[in-house]
């Protein structure tokens, strides 16, 4: 599997700009920089970014709409949710969480840049290979 092969999305170019806040390898593509900035990111299995907060004084946060793989989103003090091509994540500004891709599986998600005042990610720790290993066999409360 290629990268560009996902989903009708070209994935863009290594992100290597960002190797200090992911495990494994991702790559970006802006496919809007305009209105509203939005990223295709590709995530190879395993890939997942660290636990991090979308900072706003008004609005802002992120959504991601998953265009192919499986993967996870996981809010801090919550159990991960499995994300599937379809599935669209509301993530509110100061809410710390992770995303990324499953174990065996590639992941992709276009990332929309909701717009608001004083915007800024706080990066922080990774994610433990303890708690990602677990995740495999993680209920999943959205799961229908
Ligand atoms: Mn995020």
């Amino acid at each position: 599997m290629k990268p560009d092969e996902l989903s009708v999305f070209p994935a863009g170019g290594e992100n290597t700009a960002f190797t200090a806040w992911f495990s494994g390898k991702c790559w970006l593509n802006m496919l809007s920089t305009e209105q509203v900035p939005i990223g295709n990111v590709t995530f190879e299995p395993g890939c997942r970014n660290n636990w991090h907060i979308h900072h706003a004084a008004k609005g802002g946060g992120q959504m991601l709409l998953v265009t192919a793989g499986r993967g996870y989103y996981q809010e801090w003090g919550s159990p991960a949710r499995e994300l599937a091509p379809g599935d669209v994540v509301h993530i509110p500004a100061g809410v710390k969480h992770w995303h990324g891709a499953a174990p065996d599986s590639w992941f992709q998600h276009l990332a929309i840049e909701v717009p608001g005042e004083e915007c800024a990610t706080e990066w922080c720790e990774p994610v433990s290979d303890e708690a990602y290993n677990n995740l495999k066999g993680a209920e999943d409360p959205w799961k229908k």
